[in-house]
């Protein structure tokens, strides 16, 4: 079974997917991972973000692995560096690019081929696996999301993430669509139990139909 759980940075997709993962027992794949994994390389190797080629030639050289909160690409350890606000303003900026998209695409196609699979990004539901079991998009108010990154990125005050936050969605409109037939959550005022739990009967659901 594969669930893809997609939305907006800050809506609590991370936490959701993993807490998930681990109670059906499913993989855990973090689709942004790649994303930033690959900026994080193109800007130690002085590869210019408005370069699509070279991008697009760095992601098919180098592999992202992702494992819980090991990230790794060309030998280098980047679970911490890739999860930074340097890293939060441009990885759009690679995310942009067609050709990148194609490549990630095709190995978060591979992963999901492997089954069972809780699945976090942008474009899962809509690009990665239309053919996904359940398909939620989660969103939660701005100043919720900008207040739940002040944990992860302090150092920044909610302003300055709120003003990114905002940014980031503009840049990443084009992946940010919710499919059509996607459950729609909305976090802001909901904890991650219920949010959990409601997967949770979702996938029972569908579960059950597809028995015989
Ligand atoms: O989810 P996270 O914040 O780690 O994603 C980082 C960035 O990677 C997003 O802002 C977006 O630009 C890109 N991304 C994407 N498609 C995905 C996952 C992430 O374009 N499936």
């Amino acid at each position: 079974m594969i669930i893809a759980i997609d939305g907006p940075a800050g809506a609590g997709k991370s936490t959701v997917a993993r807490l998930l993962a681990k109670r059906l027992g499913f993989r855990y794949l973090d689709t942004g991972a790649m994303y930033r994994a690959l900026t994080w390389l193109a800007l130690e190797r002085g590869v210019s973000l408005d370069d699509a080629d070279a991008l697009a030639g760095l992601a098919r050289a180098h592999d992202v692995t992702v494992d819980g909160d090991s990230v790794e690409i060309a030998g280098h350890e980047i679970g911490a560096a890739i999860r930074t606000v340097e890293i939060d303003r441009v990885v759009s900026s690679v995310a942009r690019h067609d050709q990148v998209r194609e490549i990630l695409r095709e190995r978060q196609r591979t992963l999901a081929a492997e089954g069972d699979a809780v699945m976090e990004g942008r474009d899962i539901g809509m690009v990665v696996c239309p053919d996904a079991d359940v398909k939620i998009f989660l969103t939660a108010d701005p100043e919720e999301r900008a207040r739940r990154r002040t944990d992860e990125r302090p150092g920044l005050g909610a302003d300055a993430l709120a003003t990114d936050l905002r940014l980031r969605d503009r840049r990443d409109a084009k992946q940010l669509e919710a499919a059509p037939d996607a459950e729609r959550i909305d976090t802001t005022h909901l904890g991650i139990e219920d949010v959990v739990g409601r997967i949770e009967a979702l996938a029972a659901a569908r579960a059950a139909e597809a028995k015989p």
